[in-house]
């Protein structure tokens, strides 16, 4: 138990079910055993640059070698110093002269139900013509691009194309709003701004350009909007600025060699989804974070050359740069891209997609996992998902009966669950299962990738024992790590570097258990303080969602006269009204579950959390109005600004 003094969080969850591997799967995976798995571990942890030396010069292209793996001075490190590479190159080129080219890359639906298929031969066309478009703009390596798109090829192309010639992109995920789009357009001095009429989603178009319009009347870098057609309403194209994309194509020349880049070159930009305050860009480069997210798609996803992988996150987050375009792309993979929202027609479009393009592996959210289970199991019913084989969960933790429910319902039983963490700093997934090898538990992300190295540490930095939560860091660089904040040097060091001295400083607590399984416990800054014991938010949480008419908690502290914090839950429930009766039920649900320490002293019922737009409870919020603060805290991110006010009429 915590003294409160130290930092140290208590373990207060008791998942015990494990979930090895079937030896039919492990026979087949790419590491096919936990002893493997430890022997593979201990090597790289023993030696870091040799490991991934071997995996740089075989696995990735380069028009001339480096001459040293790693040159490390905290917090700058520069990955395969001396060498010249190209991401593009390396997700199309290389795949070129191979069975690969015929192969499918991209097989895309939009929301209405159309369909397009490109592969990587036809995908490499197109890259080297929008690169020539761009480069006609005047964009040259290290200028920065601001992808404003919805989830259709040209998103991934134009990401690809900016690779290609250097350029840095910046992906403005399409549900942002004006405002937020100049503000990612000025603070990366972005010179051209690619963008559609409009997208899809749940039916309804979504007015891009104009609200493009609105943000560049305040962003005065963009020199050239590029425009394409999506949906083909009426919008305005300003003369001189706006380009439409099939005209600039019609004309663009297929020839264009990749450009040779510097290990080190900026590959993209991108914003940070705001949970915790004023988005960050985040800075990534080229070979590291290349190779990162090559090997860690394949140990992680398992991939074979015949998946059909499915990614369903939007481009406009980290996990559709590193596991919709530049992992699977690396790798060879088909993947399947999808424009719109998970229920439109009906709840069960997710599932239809799966059947349809026979899916074997699918990677998504926590939160869309709980709206499913939400809807109901009918939608998943209809459908034949035996084609699945594999299943990850990303962004959040997963509330372990949310874990069984996509174990049973979606999985059949059959499929690894591989539940990962990691951030839009780390580049590519950090810990996780690797499905063939470690057997899961609900509700823990496991076990570090190869080269990577967890450290924990209570507030007096002293690293904490067994069970015991604290500050999680990673004590080694590793190939996918953050270069920078842009243009924020002091933040990039005060964020990351500081508070544990030489390490990087995670923002999230963990503890690591008896059989070396590491728990996300929440972030810091949301740990709540009950009479001197620290708890996990997510485990409050959990406990909450473990109850049948509850849909989704999320649990905040708010000040306390004698307890120094009380905790707050904010509760959904299923199909249940809202009464007295079941709060007694929920606060005596999570004394049985936990303990009398974790009962949460209010129950509040909303119809809906908020969320940040990749769907993230944003728990800052929900304290200050626990506590009752008039004011909250930065709330461009939120997804819908009228939960604050529905969350206010509840008090
Ligand atoms: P910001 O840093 O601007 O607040 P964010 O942290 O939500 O935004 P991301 O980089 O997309 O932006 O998310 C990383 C965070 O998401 C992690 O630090 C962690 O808190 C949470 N997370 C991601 N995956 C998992 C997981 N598998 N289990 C638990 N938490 C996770
Ligand atoms: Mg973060």
């Amino acid at each position: 138990m915590s003294d409160g003094k130290t930092g140290q969080i208590d373990n207060v969850m008791h998942e015990s079910r494990l979930f090895p591997p079937s030896p039919e799967f492990a026979s087949k995976a790419r590491v096919k055993s936990v002893e493997e798995y430890e022997k593979i571990w201990n090597e790289a942890k023993a030696d870091i640059p040799a490991f991934w030396d071997k995996f740089a010069k075989e696995e990735l292209h380069w028009f001339e070698p480096y001459n040293q793996v790693l040159e490390w001075n905290c917090p700058d490190a520069k990955w395969f110093v001396g060498g010249k590479t190209n991401v593009s190159y390396n997700c199309l080129d290389r795949h070129l002269g191979t069975p690969t080219a015929d192969k499918t890359a991209i097989l895309w639906e939009g929301e209405p139900g159309d369909q397009r298929t490109l592969t990587y031969k036809e995908l490499h066309v197109e890259v080297c013509k929008f690169a020539n478009v761009l480069a006609g703009l005047g964009v040259e390596t290290g200028d920065r691009v601001s992808l404003y798109m919805p989830m259709v090829p040209e998103l991934a192309i134009a990401m690809l194309a900016c690779a290609r010639i250097g350029a840095i992109h910046s992906v403005i995920f399409a549900g942002f709003s004006a405002e937020s789009i100049a503000d990612r357009n000025n603070d990366a001095q972005a010179k051209v701004i690619v963008t559609a009429d409009a997208g899809w989603r749940r039916g309804k178009e979504l007015h891009l350009k104009a609200i493009v319009d609105e943000a560049l009347e305040k962003s005065e870098t963009i020199e050239k909007c590029v425009v394409l057609k999506r949906v083909g309403n009426e919008i305005e194209m300003k003369p001189e600025r706006d380009l439409w994309w099939h005209e600039l194509m019609a004309d663009a020349s297929a020839e264009r060699e990749a450009t040779p880049l510097d290990s080190e070159t900026p590959l993209f930009i991108l914003y940070t989804s705001g949970s915790t305050g004023k988005p960050k860009g985040i800075l990534h480069t080229t070979a590291g974070y290349n190779l990162y997210a090559k090997k860690s798609f394949e140990w992680v996803f398992d991939h074979r050359d015949d998946d059909i992988y499915w990614c369903t996150a939007d481009c406009g987050w980290i996990t559709g740069h590193s596991y919709v375009v530049y992992g699977p792309f690396s790798a060879g993979a088909t993947c399947v891209m999808y424009e719109g929202a998970p229920n439109f027609p009906d709840e069960g479009r997710f599932w239809e997609i799966i059947e349809k393009y026979k899916v074997t592996i699918m990677y998504t959210a926590p939160t869309a996992i709980r709206a499913f289970i939400k809807w109901g199991d009918q939608w998943v019913d209809k459908h034949d998902l035996s084609s699945l084989r594999l299943l990850g969960t990303v962004g959040e933790g997963i509330n372990p009966e949310a874990w069984m429910w996509y174990h049973k319902k979606i999985g059949g039983e059959r499929c690894p669950i591989v539940d990962t963490w990691w951030q839009t700093e780390t580049g590519g997934i950090m810990m996780s299962p690797l499905p063939g090898a470690i057997a899961t538990k609900p509700g823990s992300c496991t076990r570090p990738l190869f080269g990577i190295v967890p450290g924990i540490y209570d507030s007096s930095l002293e690293e904490v024992g067994k069970n015991q939560g604290g500050m999680l860091t990673i004590t080694q660089p590793w190939p996918g790590m953050l270069r920078g904040v842009w243009g924020d040097r002091e933040r990039f060091e005060a964020t990351y570097w500081s508070r544990v001295p030489g390490k990087y400083l995670a923002g999230d607590n963990a503890r690591c258990d008896e059989d070396g399984y590491y728990w996300i416990m929440g972030r810091i800054d949301d740990v709540i303080n009950v009479a001197g014991h620290r708890l996990s938010t997510i485990e409050v949480e959990s406990a909450l969602v473990s109850h049948p008419l509850v849909a989704e908690a999320a649990v905040v502290g708010r000040p306390h006269d004698i307890k120094g914090e009380a905790i707050a839950a904010f509760v959904t429930l299923k199909d249940t009204e809202a009464s007295e009766e079941a709060r007694e039920i929920l606060k005596q649900h999570v004394r049985k579950e936990i303990g009398a320490l974790a009962v949460p002293d209010d129950i509040r019922f909303t119809s809906i959390l908020p969320k940040t737009r990749s769907g993230k409870i944003m728990r800052r919020l929900l304290r200050d109005i626990a506590s009752g603060k008039e004011e909250v805290g930065d709330t461009t991110t939120l997804e819908d600004y009228s939960v604050l006010a529905k969350l206010r009429d509840n008090d």
